[in-house]
Protein backbone atom coordinates (compact mmCIF):
# COMPACT_ATOMS: atom_id res chain seq x y z
CA UNK A 1 0.00 0.00 0.00
CA UNK A 2 0.89 3.52 -1.04
CA UNK A 3 -0.72 6.49 -0.37
CA UNK A 4 0.07 10.56 -0.90
CA UNK A 5 -1.04 12.58 2.29
CA UNK A 6 -1.92 16.20 2.05
CA UNK A 7 -0.85 17.72 4.75
CA UNK A 8 -1.31 21.26 3.54
CA UNK A 9 -1.54 23.23 0.55
CA UNK A 10 -5.23 21.71 0.31
CA UNK A 11 -7.92 23.63 0.26
CA UNK A 12 -5.53 26.88 0.65
CA UNK A 13 -2.66 28.47 -0.95
CA UNK A 14 0.06 28.08 1.85
CA UNK A 15 1.31 25.14 3.80
CA UNK A 16 2.73 23.05 1.20
CA UNK A 17 3.66 19.56 2.42
CA UNK A 18 2.68 16.30 0.95
CA UNK A 19 3.85 12.97 2.29
CA UNK A 20 4.50 9.93 0.31
CA UNK A 21 4.16 6.59 1.74
CA UNK A 22 5.50 4.25 0.04
CA UNK A 23 4.81 0.35 0.59
CA UNK A 24 3.23 0.86 3.84
CA UNK A 25 -0.13 0.66 5.35
CA UNK A 26 -2.84 3.36 6.39
CA UNK A 27 -1.83 3.46 9.53
CA UNK A 28 1.80 4.50 8.12
CA UNK A 29 3.96 2.51 10.22
CA UNK A 30 5.85 1.16 7.97
CA UNK A 31 7.53 1.79 3.96
CA UNK A 32 9.11 4.78 3.52
CA UNK A 33 8.10 8.56 4.45
CA UNK A 34 9.17 11.04 2.38
CA UNK A 35 7.91 14.38 2.49
CA UNK A 36 7.10 16.57 -0.85
CA UNK A 37 7.88 20.30 0.46
CA UNK A 38 7.89 21.65 4.29
CA UNK A 39 6.00 24.82 4.08
CA UNK A 40 4.24 27.35 6.28
CA UNK A 41 0.93 27.82 6.72
CA UNK A 42 0.35 32.28 6.14
CA UNK A 43 -2.48 33.68 6.27
CA UNK A 44 -6.26 33.23 7.90
CA UNK A 45 -5.51 31.86 11.67
CA UNK A 46 -7.85 28.79 11.48
CA UNK A 47 -4.62 27.84 8.93
CA UNK A 48 -1.96 29.51 10.98
CA UNK A 49 -2.61 27.57 13.64
CA UNK A 50 -1.75 24.31 11.82
CA UNK A 51 1.40 25.24 12.25
CA UNK A 52 1.57 24.31 15.85
CA UNK A 53 0.29 20.82 15.24
CA UNK A 54 2.15 17.89 14.74
CA UNK A 55 2.86 15.81 11.69
CA UNK A 56 0.27 12.58 11.77
CA UNK A 57 3.81 10.68 11.24
CA UNK A 58 6.13 11.62 13.62
CA UNK A 59 8.63 13.82 12.57
CA UNK A 60 11.34 11.24 13.13
CA UNK A 61 10.12 8.68 10.80
CA UNK A 62 10.23 10.74 8.03
CA UNK A 63 12.82 10.09 5.89
CA UNK A 64 13.62 12.58 3.70
CA UNK A 65 12.46 16.07 2.62
CA UNK A 66 12.13 16.69 -1.41
CA UNK A 67 11.79 20.46 -1.46
CA UNK A 68 10.43 21.93 -4.84
CA UNK A 69 11.73 25.74 -3.68
CA UNK A 70 12.71 28.05 -1.49
CA UNK A 71 9.51 29.84 -0.71
CA UNK A 72 8.11 29.71 3.15
CA UNK A 73 4.83 28.80 2.36
CA UNK A 74 6.52 25.52 0.55
CA UNK A 75 10.02 25.52 2.72
CA UNK A 76 9.03 27.45 6.22
CA UNK A 77 8.38 24.44 8.24
CA UNK A 78 11.61 22.90 7.84
CA UNK A 79 13.32 24.22 10.85
CA UNK A 80 10.05 23.08 12.78
CA UNK A 81 10.23 19.30 11.49
CA UNK A 82 13.67 19.19 12.96
CA UNK A 83 12.33 20.58 16.09
CA UNK A 84 9.75 17.48 16.14
CA UNK A 85 12.31 15.44 15.44
CA UNK A 86 13.39 15.11 11.86
CA UNK A 87 16.74 13.67 11.03
CA UNK A 88 17.00 12.89 7.69
CA UNK A 89 17.92 15.05 4.42
CA UNK A 90 16.83 17.60 2.96
CA UNK A 91 16.94 17.41 -0.98
CA UNK A 92 16.87 20.78 -3.12
CA UNK A 93 18.37 22.50 -6.19
CA UNK A 94 21.83 24.60 -5.08
CA UNK A 95 20.42 28.12 -5.90
CA UNK A 96 17.14 26.79 -3.35
CA UNK A 97 19.83 25.12 -0.88
CA UNK A 98 21.57 29.00 -1.14
CA UNK A 99 18.37 30.57 -1.36
CA UNK A 100 16.94 28.48 2.21
CA UNK A 101 20.37 29.53 4.04
CA UNK A 102 19.01 33.15 4.13
CA UNK A 103 15.22 32.93 4.40
CA UNK A 104 14.62 30.33 7.09
CA UNK A 105 16.76 31.83 9.26
CA UNK A 106 15.23 35.23 8.68
CA UNK A 107 12.17 33.86 9.17
CA UNK A 108 12.97 31.95 13.06
CA UNK A 109 14.10 35.81 13.66
CA UNK A 110 10.82 37.51 12.56
CA UNK A 111 9.02 34.76 14.60
CA UNK A 112 10.94 36.03 17.48
CA UNK A 113 10.05 39.57 17.00
CA UNK A 114 6.48 38.98 16.55
CA UNK A 115 6.65 36.55 20.11
CA UNK A 116 9.01 40.05 21.88
CA UNK A 117 6.14 42.08 20.68
CA UNK A 118 2.75 39.58 21.58
CA UNK A 119 4.68 39.35 24.83
CA UNK A 120 5.45 43.56 25.56
CA UNK A 121 1.71 44.07 24.58
CA UNK A 122 0.95 41.00 25.90
CA UNK A 123 -1.53 40.56 23.07
CA UNK A 124 -1.35 36.51 23.01
CA UNK A 125 -3.07 34.34 24.94
CA UNK A 126 -0.15 32.50 25.34
CA UNK A 127 2.06 33.72 27.80
CA UNK A 128 4.97 33.63 27.27
CA UNK A 129 4.18 33.67 23.43
CA UNK A 130 6.70 31.37 21.67
CA UNK A 131 8.65 31.18 18.46
CA UNK A 132 7.62 28.87 16.27
CA UNK A 133 11.55 28.04 16.05
CA UNK A 134 14.24 31.02 16.45
CA UNK A 135 17.29 32.30 14.38
CA UNK A 136 19.67 29.47 15.83
CA UNK A 137 17.33 26.72 15.12
CA UNK A 138 16.64 27.42 11.45
CA UNK A 139 20.26 27.86 11.35
CA UNK A 140 21.05 24.84 12.53
CA UNK A 141 19.16 22.90 10.25
CA UNK A 142 20.77 24.14 7.19
CA UNK A 143 23.38 20.96 7.51
CA UNK A 144 20.68 18.64 6.77
CA UNK A 145 20.46 20.47 3.24
CA UNK A 146 21.87 18.40 0.24
CA UNK A 147 22.24 20.44 -3.28
CA UNK A 148 20.62 18.08 -6.03
CA UNK A 149 21.25 19.68 -9.42
CA UNK A 150 18.47 19.53 -12.01
CA UNK A 151 18.08 16.31 -13.88
CA UNK A 152 20.16 14.00 -11.66
CA UNK A 153 18.45 10.66 -10.05
CA UNK A 154 18.76 10.25 -6.25
CA UNK A 155 17.83 7.10 -5.19
CA UNK A 156 16.37 7.26 -1.62
CA UNK A 157 15.48 3.56 -1.46
CA UNK A 158 15.64 0.93 -3.93
CA UNK A 159 12.03 1.26 -4.52
CA UNK A 160 11.87 5.33 -4.89
CA UNK A 161 14.18 7.69 -6.81
CA UNK A 162 13.50 11.27 -7.82
CA UNK A 163 15.09 13.83 -9.81
CA UNK A 164 13.96 17.64 -10.22
CA UNK A 165 12.93 19.46 -13.19
CA UNK A 166 12.58 22.76 -14.02
CA UNK A 167 9.18 24.67 -13.16
CA UNK A 168 10.54 28.35 -14.04
CA UNK A 169 8.56 29.91 -11.45
CA UNK A 170 11.52 31.23 -9.42
CA UNK A 171 15.68 30.82 -9.02
CA UNK A 172 15.87 27.44 -8.58
CA UNK A 173 12.53 26.10 -8.59
CA UNK A 174 11.99 22.47 -9.60
CA UNK A 175 9.16 20.02 -9.95
CA UNK A 176 9.73 16.88 -8.42
CA UNK A 177 9.75 13.66 -10.23
CA UNK A 178 9.66 10.96 -7.96
CA UNK A 179 9.57 7.44 -9.51
CA UNK A 180 8.16 4.51 -7.27
CA UNK A 181 8.17 0.55 -7.77
CA UNK A 182 4.93 -0.94 -7.20
CA UNK A 183 4.32 -4.76 -7.27
CA UNK A 184 7.32 -5.17 -9.59
CA UNK A 185 6.57 -1.93 -11.93
CA UNK A 186 7.18 1.72 -11.82
CA UNK A 187 4.77 4.80 -11.46
CA UNK A 188 5.74 8.13 -11.61
CA UNK A 189 4.88 10.48 -9.03
CA UNK A 190 5.28 14.07 -10.48
CA UNK A 191 4.86 17.56 -7.87
CA UNK A 192 4.65 20.70 -9.89
CA UNK A 193 5.77 23.02 -6.77
CA UNK A 194 4.58 26.28 -8.32
CA UNK A 195 5.05 26.56 -11.83
CA UNK A 196 5.85 29.36 -13.81
CA UNK A 197 4.53 31.49 -16.76
CA UNK A 198 5.15 30.49 -20.38
CA UNK A 199 7.80 31.46 -22.37
CA UNK A 200 6.62 34.80 -23.63
CA UNK A 201 8.40 37.75 -23.24
CA UNK A 202 6.05 39.93 -24.17
CA UNK A 203 2.79 38.80 -21.56
CA UNK A 204 5.68 37.80 -18.86
CA UNK A 205 8.26 40.68 -19.74
CA UNK A 206 11.23 40.82 -17.35
CA UNK A 207 11.62 37.29 -16.26
CA UNK A 208 14.93 36.78 -14.16
CA UNK A 209 15.51 33.33 -14.40
CA UNK A 210 15.06 30.53 -16.80
CA UNK A 211 11.59 30.87 -18.62
CA UNK A 212 8.81 28.30 -19.35
CA UNK A 213 8.22 24.98 -17.08
CA UNK A 214 9.59 21.72 -18.25
CA UNK A 215 7.46 20.50 -21.33
CA UNK A 216 6.68 17.32 -22.62
CA UNK A 217 6.87 15.45 -19.36
CA UNK A 218 5.00 11.84 -18.12
CA UNK A 219 3.09 11.34 -14.41
CA UNK A 220 0.85 8.39 -13.56
CA UNK A 221 0.16 10.53 -10.51
CA UNK A 222 0.22 14.45 -11.16
CA UNK A 223 -0.05 16.59 -8.06
CA UNK A 224 -0.46 20.47 -9.44
CA UNK A 225 -0.72 23.68 -8.21
CA UNK A 226 -4.00 25.86 -8.75
CA UNK A 227 -3.43 29.00 -7.40
CA UNK A 228 -4.96 31.13 -10.51
CA UNK A 229 -6.81 28.18 -11.58
CA UNK A 230 -9.73 30.87 -12.07
CA UNK A 231 -7.82 33.93 -13.45
CA UNK A 232 -5.89 34.80 -16.50
CA UNK A 233 -3.30 37.72 -16.35
CA UNK A 234 -3.20 40.37 -18.49
CA UNK A 235 -1.65 39.29 -22.00
CA UNK A 236 -0.19 42.91 -22.37
CA UNK A 237 2.92 44.10 -21.74
CA UNK A 238 2.88 45.58 -18.00
CA UNK A 239 5.61 48.17 -18.64
CA UNK A 240 3.51 51.13 -20.30
CA UNK A 241 0.96 50.97 -17.14
CA UNK A 242 3.94 50.75 -14.31
CA UNK A 243 5.57 53.71 -16.37
CA UNK A 244 2.15 55.94 -16.22
CA UNK A 245 1.53 54.96 -12.53
CA UNK A 246 4.96 55.54 -11.42
CA UNK A 247 5.42 59.26 -13.45
CA UNK A 248 1.73 60.17 -12.01
CA UNK A 249 3.05 59.58 -8.38
CA UNK A 250 6.48 61.28 -9.07
CA UNK A 251 4.24 64.19 -10.81
CA UNK A 252 2.23 64.66 -7.72
CA UNK A 253 5.63 64.92 -5.22
CA UNK A 254 4.56 61.21 -3.90
CA UNK A 255 6.44 58.24 -2.66
CA UNK A 256 5.72 54.81 -4.63
CA UNK A 257 5.46 51.75 -2.10
CA UNK A 258 6.17 48.54 -3.70
CA UNK A 259 5.23 45.74 -1.10
CA UNK A 260 7.57 42.69 -2.82
CA UNK A 261 8.52 39.15 -2.30
CA UNK A 262 12.10 39.26 -1.67
CA UNK A 263 13.20 36.47 -4.18
CA UNK A 264 12.58 37.05 -7.85
CA UNK A 265 9.88 39.62 -7.45
CA UNK A 266 12.16 42.22 -6.34
CA UNK A 267 14.87 41.55 -8.82
CA UNK A 268 11.93 41.27 -11.66
CA UNK A 269 10.62 44.65 -10.37
CA UNK A 270 14.10 46.92 -10.04
CA UNK A 271 15.38 45.24 -13.96
CA UNK A 272 11.87 46.60 -15.11
CA UNK A 273 12.66 49.80 -13.30
CA UNK A 274 16.14 50.42 -14.84
CA UNK A 275 15.06 49.41 -17.98
CA UNK A 276 11.94 52.34 -18.36
CA UNK A 277 14.83 54.78 -16.52
CA UNK A 278 17.27 53.98 -19.41
CA UNK A 279 14.44 54.67 -22.44
CA UNK A 280 13.61 57.98 -20.29
CA UNK A 281 9.88 56.52 -19.33
CA UNK A 282 9.85 57.36 -16.22
CA UNK A 283 11.50 60.01 -14.08
CA UNK A 284 15.42 58.99 -12.35
CA UNK A 285 14.10 59.34 -9.05
CA UNK A 286 15.95 57.53 -6.28
CA UNK A 287 15.34 53.83 -5.94
CA UNK A 288 15.61 52.00 -2.26
CA UNK A 289 15.53 48.44 -2.01
CA UNK A 290 14.60 48.16 1.83
CA UNK A 291 15.06 44.44 2.16
CA UNK A 292 18.16 43.45 3.63
CA UNK A 293 17.00 39.89 2.41
CA UNK A 294 16.68 41.17 -0.80
CA UNK A 295 19.88 41.92 -1.00
CA UNK A 296 21.21 39.11 -0.27
CA UNK A 297 18.86 37.21 -2.81
CA UNK A 298 20.15 39.29 -5.58
CA UNK A 299 23.64 38.27 -4.35
CA UNK A 300 22.54 34.63 -5.08
CA UNK A 301 20.63 35.88 -7.74
CA UNK A 302 23.87 36.63 -9.95
CA UNK A 303 26.05 33.39 -8.65
CA UNK A 304 23.79 31.32 -10.69
CA UNK A 305 24.15 32.56 -13.91
CA UNK A 306 23.12 29.03 -15.38
CA UNK A 307 19.19 30.02 -14.62
CA UNK A 308 19.38 33.76 -15.91
CA UNK A 309 16.75 34.15 -18.66
CA UNK A 310 17.85 35.97 -22.06
CA UNK A 311 16.43 39.41 -21.08
CA UNK A 312 18.43 39.14 -17.56
CA UNK A 313 21.47 38.42 -19.22
CA UNK A 314 21.61 41.66 -21.67
CA UNK A 315 20.45 43.42 -19.27
CA UNK A 316 23.13 42.58 -16.90
CA UNK A 317 25.90 42.21 -19.67
CA UNK A 318 24.67 46.06 -20.29
CA UNK A 319 24.40 47.81 -16.85
CA UNK A 320 26.79 45.50 -14.61
CA UNK A 321 25.87 44.16 -11.75
CA UNK A 322 21.78 45.69 -10.39
CA UNK A 323 23.31 46.11 -6.75
CA UNK A 324 25.76 49.30 -8.23
CA UNK A 325 23.56 50.82 -10.43
CA UNK A 326 23.81 54.87 -9.96
CA UNK A 327 20.29 56.21 -7.93
CA UNK A 328 19.39 52.28 -6.75
CA UNK A 329 20.08 52.05 -2.87
CA UNK A 330 19.86 49.28 -1.66
CA UNK A 331 19.62 50.07 2.24
CA UNK A 332 21.00 47.88 5.24
CA UNK A 333 20.57 49.29 8.28
CA UNK A 334 17.61 49.72 10.37
CA UNK A 335 18.55 53.39 10.81
CA UNK A 336 19.18 53.93 6.63
CA UNK A 337 15.70 52.19 6.55
CA UNK A 338 14.22 55.00 9.31
CA UNK A 339 15.83 57.90 7.02
CA UNK A 340 13.51 56.54 4.10
CA UNK A 341 10.54 57.85 6.35
CA UNK A 342 11.81 61.57 6.82
CA UNK A 343 12.40 61.73 3.15
CA UNK A 344 9.34 63.75 1.10
CA UNK A 345 11.13 63.82 -2.07
CA UNK A 346 9.68 61.29 -5.00
CA UNK A 347 11.01 58.03 -4.67
CA UNK A 348 10.48 54.38 -5.28
CA UNK A 349 10.48 52.28 -2.18
CA UNK A 350 10.59 48.57 -2.43
CA UNK A 351 10.47 46.30 0.81
CA UNK A 352 9.34 43.10 1.85
CA UNK A 353 7.22 41.61 2.91
CA UNK A 354 5.39 40.81 0.00
CA UNK A 355 1.80 40.24 1.60
CA UNK A 356 2.78 43.08 4.43
CA UNK A 357 2.44 41.08 7.16
CA UNK A 358 5.86 41.51 8.61
CA UNK A 359 9.33 43.42 8.41
CA UNK A 360 10.08 46.78 7.50
CA UNK A 361 7.28 47.69 5.04
CA UNK A 362 4.77 47.97 7.92
CA UNK A 363 7.17 50.98 8.60
CA UNK A 364 6.76 52.30 5.46
CA UNK A 365 2.73 51.59 5.43
CA UNK A 366 2.33 53.53 8.47
CA UNK A 367 4.01 57.01 7.04
CA UNK A 368 2.52 56.74 3.65
CA UNK A 369 -0.62 55.44 3.80
CA UNK A 370 -2.39 58.66 4.86
CA UNK A 371 -1.20 60.53 2.11
CA UNK A 372 -3.11 60.45 -1.01
CA UNK A 373 -0.19 61.89 -2.91
CA UNK A 374 1.67 58.35 -2.31
CA UNK A 375 0.84 55.19 -4.27
CA UNK A 376 1.13 51.52 -2.93
CA UNK A 377 2.06 49.44 -6.03
CA UNK A 378 1.22 45.58 -5.48
CA UNK A 379 2.84 43.16 -7.75
CA UNK A 380 2.35 40.02 -6.30
CA UNK A 381 -0.55 37.52 -4.74
CA UNK A 382 -2.41 38.69 -2.02
CA UNK A 383 -3.58 36.05 0.28
CA UNK A 384 -7.21 35.92 1.77
CA UNK A 385 -6.77 37.44 5.93
CA UNK A 386 -3.33 39.39 4.96
CA UNK A 387 -2.87 42.91 4.96
CA UNK A 388 -1.85 43.43 1.77
CA UNK A 389 -5.14 41.72 0.14
CA UNK A 390 -7.20 44.01 2.82
CA UNK A 391 -5.48 47.42 1.31
CA UNK A 392 -5.55 45.61 -2.37
CA UNK A 393 -9.17 45.29 -1.75
CA UNK A 394 -9.85 49.07 -1.01
CA UNK A 395 -9.73 49.06 3.05
CA UNK A 396 -10.21 52.53 4.43
CA UNK A 397 -8.09 51.61 7.36
CA UNK A 398 -5.63 49.01 8.53
CA UNK A 399 -4.07 47.75 11.59
CA UNK A 400 -0.05 48.13 11.86
CA UNK A 401 1.25 47.18 14.94
CA UNK A 402 -1.50 47.91 17.15
CA UNK A 403 -1.94 51.50 15.41
CA UNK A 404 -4.88 52.25 13.27
CA UNK A 405 -3.59 53.85 9.82
CA UNK A 406 -6.44 55.54 7.47
CA UNK A 407 -5.59 54.21 3.76
CA UNK A 408 -5.61 57.42 1.80
CA UNK A 409 -2.60 56.72 -0.83
CA UNK A 410 -3.78 55.74 -4.28
CA UNK A 411 -3.51 51.81 -4.03
CA UNK A 412 -3.00 50.30 -7.65
CA UNK A 413 -1.62 46.73 -9.07
CA UNK A 414 0.40 44.90 -11.91
CA UNK A 415 -0.98 41.11 -12.55
CA UNK A 416 1.87 40.34 -14.50
CA UNK A 417 4.68 40.55 -12.42
CA UNK A 418 3.23 37.06 -10.90
CA UNK A 419 5.05 34.38 -11.16
CA UNK A 420 2.88 31.94 -11.53
CA UNK A 421 1.09 30.50 -14.87
CA UNK A 422 -2.59 31.72 -14.99
CA UNK A 423 -5.25 28.95 -16.24
CA UNK A 424 -4.32 29.25 -20.12
CA UNK A 425 -0.61 28.78 -19.54
CA UNK A 426 -1.85 25.80 -16.87
CA UNK A 427 -3.41 24.08 -19.39
CA UNK A 428 -1.09 25.13 -22.31
CA UNK A 429 1.70 23.14 -20.10
CA UNK A 430 -0.85 20.39 -19.68
CA UNK A 431 -1.63 19.50 -23.28
CA UNK A 432 2.74 19.35 -23.22
CA UNK A 433 2.48 15.83 -21.48
CA UNK A 434 2.72 12.66 -23.13
CA UNK A 435 -0.27 10.89 -21.77
CA UNK A 436 -2.77 11.28 -19.75
CA UNK A 437 -1.96 10.90 -15.44
CA UNK A 438 -4.22 8.08 -14.16
CA UNK A 439 -5.17 10.95 -11.74
CA UNK A 440 -4.60 14.79 -10.84
CA UNK A 441 -4.57 16.01 -7.68
CA UNK A 442 -4.84 19.48 -7.04
CA UNK A 443 -3.62 21.18 -4.22
CA UNK A 444 -2.57 24.89 -3.85
CA UNK A 445 -5.51 26.89 -4.51
CA UNK A 446 -8.23 28.66 -3.29
CA UNK A 447 -11.35 26.37 -3.16
CA UNK A 448 -12.78 28.87 -6.19
CA UNK A 449 -9.96 28.61 -8.17
CA UNK A 450 -9.55 24.84 -7.99
CA UNK A 451 -12.68 23.75 -9.21
CA UNK A 452 -12.90 26.10 -11.72
CA UNK A 453 -9.14 24.72 -12.78
CA UNK A 454 -10.80 20.97 -12.14
CA UNK A 455 -13.49 21.94 -14.47
CA UNK A 456 -11.37 23.25 -16.94
CA UNK A 457 -8.85 20.30 -16.88
CA UNK A 458 -11.58 17.96 -17.13
CA UNK A 459 -13.50 19.56 -19.85
CA UNK A 460 -10.46 20.38 -22.54
CA UNK A 461 -8.59 17.14 -21.57
CA UNK A 462 -10.97 14.61 -20.25
CA UNK A 463 -8.39 14.24 -17.40
CA UNK A 464 -9.47 12.37 -14.52
CA UNK A 465 -8.89 15.40 -11.57
CA UNK A 466 -9.58 14.89 -7.90
CA UNK A 467 -9.24 18.17 -5.51
CA UNK A 468 -7.34 17.43 -2.45
CA UNK A 469 -8.21 17.70 1.07
CA UNK A 470 -6.18 18.84 3.78
CA UNK A 471 -5.28 15.00 5.76
CA UNK A 472 -6.78 12.96 2.85
CA UNK A 473 -4.77 9.71 1.88
CA UNK A 474 -5.08 9.47 -1.63
CA UNK A 475 -3.58 5.45 -2.47
CA UNK A 476 -1.43 5.30 -5.38
CA UNK A 477 -2.52 2.50 -7.36
ZN1 LIG B 1 6.32 29.77 -4.75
Amino acid sequence: MSYIQFLGAAGTVTGSKHLVNSNGDLSGRTGLQVLVDCGMFQGPKEWRLKNWEETPIAAKDIEAVILTHAHLDHSGWIPRLVKEGFRGRIYATPPTVDLCAILLPDSGYLQEEDARFHNKRKTSKHSPALPLYTFDEARECLDRFTPVPFGKSIELSPAMSFRFVRAAHILGSAMAEITLKLNGSARKLVFTGDIGRVKDSETAPGKVVYSGPQEGIDADVLVMESTYGNREHPDVDVRPKMAQMITEAARRGGTVVVPAFAVERTQKFLFLLKELMEEGKIPRIPVSADSPMAIEAVKIFLKHTEEFSDETKKLIARHGSPLEWPGFNFAITAEQSKKLNDARYPSIIVSSNGMCMGGRIQHHLIHRLPDPRNLILFIGFQAPGTRGRQIKDGAREVKIFGEIVPVRAQVGALEQFSDHADTSELLQWLGTFKRKPAVTHLVHGEPEATQMLRDAITAKLGWNVDIAEYLKKAPIK
